[in-house]
């Protein structure tokens, strides 16, 4: 990368988290068991990235140590969506659990919540991951059911019991911070609900939490792991409303499916609250990962990617909506943004039991691949490289798989 061992820490300084206190030493070669710097420098690496390359190849310095491709990821994706920094982890999950924990360390060292009493809110209908205190907040008994016990204060249901928030439904949010705002340290909320059936909320909700969370000191934290990266055509599907969130969180297509990469960003002041040695992951910030997601953001713009899912998706949905206006069609409705979709299925409309899985069956037999969220829901959301040409093919063939089940 041609960068000196300075270089790249001054740029992991400036745009990484300090979640970790590395060693100065910047790994940019390796082989067995020794590695070398950028001037040429050799070590015997005796960390092995705390266990993880036995066998002894750089893929994974661990952030032990710095290496030669993560400062200047952090530099790119901080700027690519306009943060101070950013805080890299591996799954989804893992990326939601540290915005929580951000959240709360947040809550209580600059909002003075009293120790422990922080709460998190969410959604009903949310799906952010399958970790405990992810299907803690979660209202799908499939995501809990012995799983408990689970963890108090986060969720969509405040301590006292009193309601809890839908989604779409500002209101809701705001009676929960009229009675707890002092408590509440963030408010997480994905700006589409994938899982629960591709949910697009309407114009102007997420901009009123946004600004309720404004008013009640609370961190707008945006889960757009699913809905992000261009593919309701826009970069991010909070960029439909023109608001940022304080805190962003991103996974899935960061690394455009090759290797799992994903990141929290957000301003110093919020990231800086969490110190070295309090959090982490041996893979987080990796340098393949990180070459990876910098090439995988780079195609976005590079391929005007957002904007051909914008194009595509509005093909897309006029021709499904003929469909829903066909007399005998048993789709209720098509809904989406982008090529993130999704037909309902009118299940009393086709009889014998038969849904969302049936037709996804038959859809199968003739050649394209989707699968049903819920009974009745089938998310349809193609990779963004899709041509008119392919959607309309696509679209023939839902069509026919509506009309033979
Ligand atoms: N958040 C949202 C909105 C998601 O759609 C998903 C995955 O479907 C996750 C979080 C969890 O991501 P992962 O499966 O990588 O842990």
């Amino acid at each position: 990368t041609g960068l000196s061992t300075q270089e790249v820490i001054q740029l992991e300084h400036e745009y990484g988290a300090h979640n970790y206190h590395p060693l100065p030493v910047v790994f940019s070669r390796a082989e067995g068991v020794y590695v070398w710097d950028p001037e040429g420098r050799c070590y015997m690496d005796f960390l092995s990235a705390y266990s993880a390359v036995n066998q002894g190849t750089l893929a994974l310095s661990s952030r032990a140590f710095y290496n030669n491709i993560f400062g200047q990821y952090a530099k790119f994706v901080t700027e690519y969506f306009g943060y101070e920094m950013v805080l890299p982890m591996n799954t989804g999950a893992e990326a939601v659990e540290t915005a929580i924990k951000l959240a709360r360390r947040w809550g209580y060292d600059k909002k003075g919540i009293a120790p422990d009493q922080a709460i998190l809110l969410a959604c009903k209908e949310n799906f952010h991951g399958r970790t405990i205190s992810i299907v803690s907040m979660s209202t799908d008994p499939s995501a809990r059911a012995g799983f408990g016990p689970f963890n108090p204060n986060i969720g969509p249901v405040c301590p006292a019991g009193k309601g809890s928030l839908r989604y779409n439904h500002a209101e809701d949010l705001e009676a929960a911070l009229k009675a707890h705002g002092d408590r509440v340290c963030g408010f997480l909320v994905e700006p589409i609900q994938g899982e629960a059936g591709v949910v697009v909320p309407d114009e102007g909700y997420l901009t009123r939490c946004y600004e309720l969370c404004k008013q009640y000191n609370v961190l707008f934290i945006a889960d757009e792991i699913q809905s992000g990266l261009a593919r309701t055509g826009k970069m991010l599907a909070i960029d439909h409303e023109n608001i940022k969130a304080d805190v962003l969180i991103l996974g899935k297509a960061l690394s455009g499916g090759i290797y799992p990469v994903s990141a929290v960003l957000a301003s110093k002041e919020i990231l800086l609250t969490i110190r070295p040695g309090e959090h982490g992951s041996t893979y987080g910030g990796n340098p393949l990962g990180s070459a990876v997601a910098i090439t995988a953001l780079s195609v976005l713009k590079d391929e005007n990617v957002a904007e051909h899912a914008d194009k595509m998706g509005k093909i897309f949905r006029a021709e499904m909506q003929k469909e829903v206006e066909r007399s005998s069609s048993i789709v209720g409705k098509v809904r989406g943004l982008g090529l993130l979709n999704a037909i309902v299925i009118e299940e009393e409309r086709i009889g014998g039991g038969k849904g969302a899985w049936e037709v996804c069956l038959l859809l199968k037999k003739y050649g394209v691949l989707a699968k049903p969220t819920h009974r009745n829901i089938i998310r349809l959301a193609p990779p963004l490289c899709i041509t008119e040409a392919e959607i309309m093919r696509g679209v023939e063939i839902i069509k026919r798989a509506l009309t033979d089940v």
